[in-house]
């Protein structure tokens, strides 16, 4: 399957398709051309020049010019004190963990319905992932069940930005200072979210982005720790650099550089920060055009949601998104089933999401929940996700868009 990357290299943002897919609803029962792709990330256009000089520049290693100036970007985009671009979010979440201290028999406070990394990168540390439910709106950890869950082993509380969806971070933040516990944003998913008017990523202690492929902003496989607090900073980069002061050293902030700290190799290559960079500078464009999508399926939508039918997402008043997710919450699992298979008929790409982790074999055998887990356990049955990237025709989406009405009309 071609994910876009291929046919869609623009120096300019217009958006280049190699299928034209009738706009009009004759189309539903006619065979679809072709695949309309779950993702179809937009390459901006600078990305391999960008890479030449990296190669150019005879250091494609670690720490070079580009991840210097993607560092630069991020600190300054997310207003932390400072970023470290890592090879993943997991790498990230994996440097939070040991940021944390976090011992044998230590407990996380996170929500079930995430990404498994959220969850083993404080495993690998003897930590204990302790699942609390999800708001039904946001789908959001819910800050409200939080306290309850609250041990004298609590670390850290890791709220993830569903979606690009910000959580209650006024809340978590109270809560995290009032119990003095570590606040580690996954924001994996939150790149250019905002929340009472700040970006995503500048409340936590620390936060976890990613720039994998499935994201807005991406480099293959990339991440970056966004970081709010000077002496975590300076333990971050040791870690960040094999447990070394290889940093400081190349600062001429110490004369010899040594094994100082625990640590690993947590950087990417600056071939691939050559990449990243040609993306975060193009970014509010790539804002631009997944808000485009998004917006047409959400007033495409809305009707059915007056109808009873299905539940669009629901963004609070004081988050701004960034249109990574476009999902429907449909009646119950036969339907989703359903609607999943008649989209694939149709040549749609759609999927579920997160089996929850406190149901998985390893979040059984790792982890423990704390209260009931009702809400999540009902939403993943029920959540569909429809294509959505920044490369992706708006004709495309009022094709999927026609695909699902006439699904539910051939409910009603
Ligand atoms: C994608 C994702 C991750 C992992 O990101 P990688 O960069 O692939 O390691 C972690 N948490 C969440 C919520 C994610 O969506």
């Amino acid at each position: 399957m071609a994910y876009g990357f291929s046919d869609t290299v623009t120096a300019d943002v217009n958006r280049v398709s190699s299928v034209a897919i009738p706009e009009t609803a004759t189309v539903l029962h006619t065979p679809c051309p072709t695949t309309v792709p779950f993702n179809n990330p937009l390459v901006t256009g600078r990305e391999l020049e960008y890479i030449r000089h990296a190669i150019a520049n005879k250091r494609i290693a670690g720490d070079g010019t580009f991840t210097k100036q993607c560092q630069a970007w991020l600190q300054q985009q997310i207003g932390c004190r400072g970023a470290l671009l890592t090879h993943s979010c997991t790498a990230a979440l994996e440097m939070a963990a040991i940021l944390a201290d976090i011992q044998p028999g230590d407990e996380v406070i996170l929500p079930s319905y995430t990404f498994v990394s959220t969850a083993n990168a404080f495993v690998l540390r003897g930590g204990v992932p302790v699942f609390v439910d999800i708001r039904p709106d946001t789908l959001n950890l819910d800050e409200t069940l939080v306290e309850a869950a609250i041990t004298p082993r609590t670390k850290a509380i890791v709220p993830v930005h569903y979606a690009g969806v910000s959580c209650n971070m006024e809340a978590l933040k109270a809560i995290a200072d009032h119990h003095r516990l570590l606040l580690i944003e996954d924001a994996a998913q939150a790149i250019h979210s905002r929340y009472q008017g700040k970006p995503v990523g500048s409340r936590g202690h620390v936060a976890a982005f990613s720039f994998h492929e499935t994201k807005n902003v991406v480099c293959g496989e990339g991440g970056a720790l966004a970081i709010n607090d000077l002496e975590l900073l300076e333990r971050a980069e040791i870690i960040r650099e094999k447990g070394t002061n290889r940093s400081k050293f190349f600062r001429g902030e110490v004369d010899k550089y040594t094994w100082v700290d625990v640590g690993s190799s947590f950087l990417p290559s600056d071939i691939l920060a050559a990449f990243l960079l040609a993306q975060l500078e193009q970014s509010d464009c790539i804002l631009h055009q997944r808000l485009e999508i998004w917006n047409h399926y959400h007033a495409t939508f809305a009707e059915l949601e007056h109808q009873g039918v299905v539940r669009r997402p629901m963004i609070p008043s004081d988050c701004e998104h960034n249109a990574h997710i476009y999902y429907l919450i449909v009646e119950n699992l036969d339907i989703r089933t359903a609607l999943l298979s008649h989209l694939k008929r149709q040549g749609v790409q759609a999927t579920f999401h997160y089996v929850p982790l406190h149901s998985a074999p390893a979040g059984r055998k790792y982890g423990r929940t704390s209260g009931s887990l009702a809400v999540t356990e009902d939403l993943s049955e029920r959540l569909v996700r429809l294509p959505l990237g920044a490369a992706m025709p708006v004709a495309e989406a009022k094709y999927v868009s026609e695909v699902v009405l006439e699904f539910f009309q051939g409910l009603l």
